[in-house]
């Protein structure tokens, strides 16, 4: 048995296996790529593909991919083999600079949103050297970006990389104004926790709702809910137990800090969290987490579900982005210091946060929008959706100081003037966290709730990137004209707590009074996808993402198309998948149960007035009225998806999915639940709800 040490990153070609394997000066040029962005030459290309192919060859490799996250938020890959024939029919095994540097996936298939023509259907894929190649079932895969030949990103993880330096460019501004000199860059820090649940196969295998659409579109709560709470925190099962220690073990191979995992608050729901990283490699280690969690679920005769609500009425799947901005020198920008400089460098980026937070919730809200992430921020769970900030009680009272120029903490103490005094202590207790909030201050960074469970985190990040590179921009033309530093400096942040402060909230997210007082503020409340997805093609959000070189309005105009398409093509499937279940399972399992009623009945009643048959008739006249029901909920369901279907604007289709379909399926749900409740357990066609959340003994 291997040491966790041993193990870690075993199958990651990096820093010290390129340090070993490559000669002194090409190893300088590959570090020089990854820290500066610039391009390897072809001669150290060649070199640096033969080391890998060399090194992947020993871990028993025979293929190599360019690994890419498409549009659709899911990785794709297209294995080559390294076999390349020589004379006698022989081969040998090749892989040149070229092959490392570009390739060229059969791209015709992937959303493009228009922005690829079909004549040229036509993308390749470029090697991103930030993010380290790694093995995985015998495929070398070297992570990349994919791009149209006109430039235009196909992909999520472009615009992420620009987002980095758009947020690299400007905080450096702001970091030189404060001195720093031995600064050289920056980056956003990610450790995205990964909420899931774990089922047991076979029953899994007898839901077509969940094999279609990942989550049960019928099903009446079981008696022993969540309510029982007995699960969070408990005692891992021996089963999920072994899954566990074998999703961490790959995991560590491909080099992902896997740390802590527990229980989370529902039957089978459970949580992992890694040690954070840069953002760019999180969210790539995130992808190979939802890939393995799906993979090892299978061995170990489970399956994991990353939809965001598997169950109506039990808590749904998130995933946590933690956030913050870290130098090359390893300073947290985010952690509030000790020293009057540092304190007043931590509050001009708390500043830019919650100014990005503010002035973009419409994008950040928008990032997050799914059909199935709906069902968490468009219903009655946390978050809700409407984005808010919380910085936790004393951090806004010393910004409210600040803002009214008032001593904190009581008459005799001074006014704290920014660049000048040391902040207060802030009680660095995690007790005191908010956990409704959508996005809160913990300490030392920001963790946005909002993202679903089964998301890449690249569209979020790529926002937040993005928002928070337009506040620094912003500070840094006030600043550097400034004639007395601190002063400009004090007033500028006062000026932003004013402007903003209407996003901070520390109240209860899923209050309903809540949305009153949020909609009193002037913030916005997006519910739903169809609401959210215009957000792309507002003008002010254009501007954002065109002026740091993230987007170009093409590329927004893609997406804002995709999501539509995604959203639409899920309703349609979820809808069919409905009716479907209706008439070749449920219909008539229910009819054969109530024609044993009507038997039952039948046969007692020659035996005589004594033999009672209130519960065959009355069972059998309810279900009879409910069945008549279903049918005519089902027509609807099915004639609403049509209608849906058949317009031609895809907002206007997604806004009849939401305002027609939805409600046509919420009225068939009713019934069915209905039914359920009145069957014999031996004849439901399907898993109940009980089976399923109990499944993993
Ligand atoms: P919890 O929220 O459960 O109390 P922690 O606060 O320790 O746990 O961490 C939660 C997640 O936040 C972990 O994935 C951790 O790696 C991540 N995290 C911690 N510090 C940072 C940071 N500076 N930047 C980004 N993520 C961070
Ligand atoms: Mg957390």
């Amino acid at each position: 048995m291997n040491t966790v040490t041993e193990i870690f990153g075993s199958m990651v070609f990096n820093d010290s296996v390129m340090r070993a394997r490559l000669p002194r000066d090409v190893f300088k040029q590959v570090q020089r790529s990854i820290n500066e962005g610039r391009r390897l030459d072809s001669e150290a290309a060649n070199i640096v593909a033969n080391a890998m192919k060399d090194w992947a060859i020993e871990r028993g490799a025979t293929h190599f991919t360019h690994w890419f996250q498409p549009m659709t938020g899911i990785t794709a890959e297209k294995h080559d083999s390294f076999i390349s024939p020589i004379d006698g029919g022989k081969v040998i095994m090749e892989f040149s600079g070229k092959e490392l540097i570009q390739g060229e996936p059969d791209a015709s298939s992937f959303p493009s949103g228009g922005l690829r023509a079909t004549f040229e259907a036509r993308g390749y894929t470029a090697w991103d050297p930030t993010s380290y190649a790694f093995i995985k079932d015998g495929v070398l895969c070297i992570p990349t970006a994919f791009c149209s030949y006109g430039g235009e990103a196909l992909d999520k993880k472009t615009p992420l990389l620009r987002s980095m330096e758009a947020l690299n460019r400007q905080g450096m501004r702001v970091l030189r104004l404060f001195g720093n000199e031995d600064v050289g860059s920056l980056k956003p820090t990610t450790g995205p926790e990964q909420e899931y649940f774990l089922i047991d196969r076979a029953v899994y295998e007898k839901r077509r709702d969940l094999i279609y659409t990942g989550r049960t579109l019928f099903g009446a709560m079981p008696p022993k809910g969540q309510e029982l709470d007995d699960h969070y925190f408990g005692t891992i099962k021996p089963r999920v137990a072994a899954f566990m220690k074998e999703l961490d073990e790959e995991l560590w191979k491909l080099g992902v800090m896997a740390k802590t995992e527990h229980n989370e608050v529902a039957p089978g729901q459970h949580e992992l969290a890694p040690i954070f990283t840069s953002t760019n490699i999180a969210a790539d280690h995130n992808q190979l987490t939802m890939e393995l969690l799906q993979k090892i679920a299978r061995k170990h005769d489970m399956v994991c579900l990353l939809h965001e609500k598997p169950f109506a009425g039990v808590n749904g799947s998130g995933k946590h982005n933690n956030w913050s901005l870290m130098t090359n020198t390893g300073v947290n920008l985010l952690e509030p210091g000790d020293t009057p400089a540092e304190n007043a460098q931590f509050l001009l980026f708390l500043c830019a946060v919650i100014q990005a937070v503010d002035e973009y919730q419409d994008m950040l809200r928008l990032a997050v929008t799914s059909a199935s992430n709906d069902h968490r921020l468009g219903a009655n769970e946390a978050p809700p959706a409407v984005v808010s900030m919380y910085i936790g009680s004393e951090l806004e009272e010393i910004l409210s100081c600040i803002e009214r120029d008032e001593p904190y903490g009581g008459k005799e103490k001074e006014v704290i003037k920014v660049g000048v005094h040391v902040l207060p202590k802030l009680p660095k207790d995690t007790t005191d966290r908010n956990r409704t909030s959508p996005f809160a201050f913990t300490g030392n960074k920001f963790e946005f709730r909002m993202l679903g469970s089964s998301a890449s985190i690249s569209g979020a990040n790529t926002v937040l990137n993005t928002a928070v590179a337009e506040s620094l921009r912003r500070y840094a033309d006030v600043l550097e004209g400034a004639a007395d530093f601190k002063s400009a400096l004090h007033d500028l942040i006062r000026e932003v707590i004013s402007k903003h402060k209407r996003i901070l909230f520390n109240g209860n997210g899923y209050d309903s009074a809540w949305l009153e007082e949020a909609a009193r503020r002037g913030l916005r409340n997006l519910p739903s996808t169809p609401d959210c997805v215009p957000c792309y093609l507002d003008e002010k959000n254009v501007r954002l993402f065109t002026s740091h070189r993230v987007y170009t309005a093409a590329e927004m105009k893609a997406r804002y198309e995709i999501k539509l398409e995604a959203y639409n093509k899920v309703m349609r499937i979820e809808a069919q998948t409905m009716v479907n279940m209706v008439w070749k399972d449920i219909l008539p399992a229910v009819s054969a149960y109530s024609a044993s009623l009507a038997d039952a009945a039948l046969s007692k009643e020659t035996l005589g007035a004594s033999f009672d048959t209130a519960f065959e008739r009355e069972t059998a006249a309810k279900i009879s009225a409910l069945m008549r029901e279903t049918m005519d909920c089902a027509s609807a369901l099915k004639a609403a998806n049509e209608q849906a279907r058949a317009e031609v604007d895809p907002l206007a289709s997604a806004r009849a999915y939401h305002d027609r379909v939805i409600p046509a399926m919420a009225a068939l749900r009713e019934r069915v639940d209905a039914m359920e409740l009145l069957c014999d357990r031996e004849i439901w066609p399907y898993p109940t709800y009980g089976d399923i959340l109990f499944s993993v003994k």
